[in-house]
């Protein structure tokens, strides 16, 4: 069955339609099953959605292929909770990657903090480029969005067509709140990043991270932008 023929608009639209009422837990054993080797999970040991993501697909599927993107700005404590995590859920495929560009090479070619000046082209070279190597030759990809994290992502499907990288983008806790989600890491003794316990909700590099914000409120502060670029 070639999968990207078979999900057509009518197929992606009866597994919304189904998905709506069932558990995450259902959407992603029936991810794990439609796509099994051909599936990914984005990872960014940062937020509690990922988390409780992983360890639902770690109970069917630990040789999962997680994928991390460093930019080389992330706080230590995410390359610690990356490591927790791996280890207390039997991860076996997680695997991380860089941007082409060194931290060095970009100030030479762009100029220094480029951040500070030009977030998208930044977030493009640190984490778009890079995405699409993790997920070259995949058909699916299990990502962490929930519709109460802003106004861009109220509407996020739980099952859509990605043409920016050409696969199915799964996001099954979707219609998770915040409350829901934190709910099943206490439950399941989920690892997860202790900024999170000191006032940070959305958590990125630490150049373009502030803790005390609402949803993503924290990130990018200063700039009329919200996303990174991969969900866009
Ligand atoms: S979040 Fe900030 S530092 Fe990280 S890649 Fe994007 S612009 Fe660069």
């Amino acid at each position: 069955m070639s999968l990207t023929t078979a999900l057509d608009e009518t197929a992606i639209a009866g597994l919304n339609e189904r998905f709506e009422s069932a558990a995450p837990e259902e959407v992603v054993r029936w991810a794990v099953e439609t796509f099994g080797d051909g599936l990914s999970v984005g990872a960014s040991f940062g937020g509690p959605t990922g988390m409780a993501i992983l360890h639902m697909t770690a109970q069917l599927k630990p040789n999962v292929h997680v994928f991390v993107l460093d930019t080389d700005y992330l706080f230590e404590e995410t390359h610690q909770t990356r490591e927790r995590a791996t280890s207390a859920l039997n991860l076996s495929n997680v695997q991380v990657y860089k941007s082409k560009l060194t931290h060095e090479q970009q100030a030479a070619e762009h100029g220094a903090a480029l951040w500070m000046r030009d977030p998208d082209l930044c977030c493009d070279l640190r984490k778009v480029e890079p995405n699409r190597r993790a997920l070259d030759g995949k058909s699916a990809w299990i990502s962490g969005l929930r519709r109460d994290q802003s106004e861009g992502r109220s509407d996020v499907p739980i099952v859509a067509w990605n043409a920016r990288f050409g696969l199915v983008k799964i996001n099954p806790l979707a219609r998770w709140t915040e409350k829901e989600t934190w709910d099943y890491l206490v439950k399941h003794e989920v690892p997860y990043n202790p900024l999170l316990d000191q006032g940070f909700v959305s958590i990125g590099c630490y150049n373009c991270t502030v803790p005390g914000k609402q949803g993503r409120q924290g990130r990018w502060e200063g700039f009329e932008k919200d996303e990174c670029g991969l969900h866009t």
